[in-house]
């Protein structure tokens, strides 16, 4: 059995989790944002309680273009604590999605998840760690926690950074491997290091697949799974 790994200390408020969803549906401007913006605190509640025993403080969950409009999710802390969650996670055949043993989760609702990892980390530490915020024992320690409560076929291991090598830009692509202590939880196998950075979803679920990047490495063309 995994851990729940720590949280931050005391009970949020929970009060004003209704008071931010109020507030975000009355300023929409358009109906179907304003059932987006609804759903995202929904979700938001539903994994505070499912997995983080009501202990994250609540936060702004902006239905908006992160920026560039580069990735599905944002989880900013400094100055201000807010989550955006990409339009495009309700695009396209990603419109329902298995979470482990759960059928039809909304992969929106697994952004919302993984931004709020994020935001445990950020509201227990008072900040992010500098390290890729997807490789800390912390993020491996939740997602091992919430994969084993609802039965996701991965194991999350340790990873630690390999050599780093050099894109056409001169830009640092970092390169993570599994520690060698990995141990696999009996009837799954060890998440890559995309999947546990795309934590909750496997490495072929539609709304990574049809949201590819397209990043030069060595000069080459690649395409890779999205940020988030
Ligand atoms: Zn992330």
């Amino acid at each position: 059995m995994f851990k729940q790994p720590d949280l931050p200390p005391g009970k949020a408020p929970l009060s004003n989790l209704t008071k931010l969803r109020d507030v975000a549906a009355i300023g929409c401007i358009d109906n179907e944002l304003a059932i987006r913006q609804t759903q995202v605190y929904d979700w938001f509640e539903m994994w505070n309680e499912a997995f983080f025993s009501n202990r994250l403080r609540p936060v702004h969950v902006n239905v908006s273009l992160t920026d560039y409009g580069a990735t599905l999710g944002r989880c900013f802390y400094l100055p201000v604590q807010f989550i955006e969650i990409h339009p495009q996670c309700w695009k396209g055949n990603a419109d329902h999605h298995s979470f482990g043993s759960s059928t039809d989760v909304h992969p929106a609702a697994l952004v919302v998840l993984h931004e709020m990892i994020h935001l445990a980390e950020a509201q227990l530490q008072g900040g992010f760690s500098d390290a890729n915020c997807h490789a800390t024992p912390l993020w491996v320690g939740w997602c091992n926690f919430i994969a084993e409560q609802v039965d996701l076929p991965l194991t999350y291991g340790r990873m630690k950074r390999g050599k780093a090598k050099a894109d056409a830009d001169g830009r640092r692509a970092n390169v993570w491997k599994h520690e060698k202590d990995a141990g696999v939880r009996p009837g799954t196998r060890l998440a890559s290091y995309d999947e546990t950075r795309c934590f909750p979803f496997l490495e072929n679920a539609a709304l990574l697949q049809e949201n590819k990047e397209i990043r030069k490495i060595q000069g080459k063309e690649v395409e890779v799974l999205p940020s988030f």
